[in-house]
């Protein structure tokens, strides 16, 4: 089979470093596009390295429409192609409405919902000419069920939804499918860093029991990528223990 080429935003650590190297393990070369210095995502770089694959970092806001232009364009010209994109960068800016100033709103909205948008946008050219791509974007089960104080990243999680059955209809006749993944409460080092009260109260919550763990999210995104669901588009994949149901 033909070698691939995976875009992944905020691949420099957490999840999106998972991905990056659960596809890796697939012999897929991986472009990690991130807004740190190249340094804070140096133990993923290595590892890519390790894994023997063609990997290279690119520092790059997701939220800059002309930014994202030149990074898409620069990974066209270094590996000939970008066969899969996995939008994965994203924050939270926590808070009431009440308390929630205009610049949480749009910081969170501009990166985690435009940061799509701007990837798709100027990848969809380069994976229309070459009949074939595989776009993943990260939600959350937020984004479906609302949370309070989180209006902003539940509405940009929600976003991604409308978002990917969009581009599955506008695509799907040129072999372009589009799904996206819900994660639940993912082991991280924020979820980490809870009170032992707090952990319990989250797993009430979740049916079996556990948070999950990085791998449950990237192996969801890998079997999207992969040949095995090329009938498969429009869809969101909640990965989430059975928090909403
Ligand atoms: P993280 O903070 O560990 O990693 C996010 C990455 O995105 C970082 O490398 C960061 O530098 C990068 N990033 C942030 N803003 C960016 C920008 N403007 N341009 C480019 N890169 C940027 O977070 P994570 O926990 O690994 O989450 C990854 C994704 O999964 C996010 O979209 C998040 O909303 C989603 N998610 C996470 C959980 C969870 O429990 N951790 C649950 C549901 C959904």
């Amino acid at each position: 089979m033909e070698k691939r080429v995976a875009l992944i935003t905020g691949a420099g650590r957490g999840i999106g470093a998972k991905i990056a190297l659960t596809l890796a393990a697939m012999n897929t070369d991986i472009a990690v596009v991130d807004y740190g210095d190249e340094a804070s995502a140096k133990e993923t770089m290595d590892a890519l390295a390790a894994a023997g694959v063609a990997a290279r970092y690119y520092r790059c806001d997701v939220s800059d429409f002309s930014a994202t232009k030149e990074v898409v364009d620069r990974i066209v010209k270094d590996f000939g192609k970008i066969d899969i994109l996995v939008n994965n960068a994203g924050v939270t800016a926590d808070k009431l409405i009440m308390r929630m100033e205009e610049s949480d709103w749009d910081r969170v909205i501009d990166i985690n919902l435009k940061g799509c948008f701007n990837m798709i946008k100027h990848v969809t050219p380069y994976m229309m000419r070459k009949r074939f791509g595989r776009i993943v974007s990260i939600s959350s089960v937020v984004g479906l069920m609302g949370n309070a104080g989180q209006a902003n990243y539940a509405a940009s999680k929600a976003g991604i939804v409308g978002l990917t059955k969009t581009v599955a209809k506008e695509f799907g006749a040129r072999n372009i499918t589009a799904n996206a993944v819900a994660p639940g409460f993912v082991k991280t080092a924020m979820t980490d860093a809870l009170t032992d009260e707090q952990k319990q109260a989250m797993y009430k919550m979740i049916p079996l029991g556990c948070l999950g763990e990085t791998e449950d999210i990237a192996n969801a995104v890998k079997f999207l990528v992969s040949d095995d669901a090329r009938y498969i588009t429009g869809v969101v994949l909640k990965v989430d223990g059975g928090m909403y149901i």
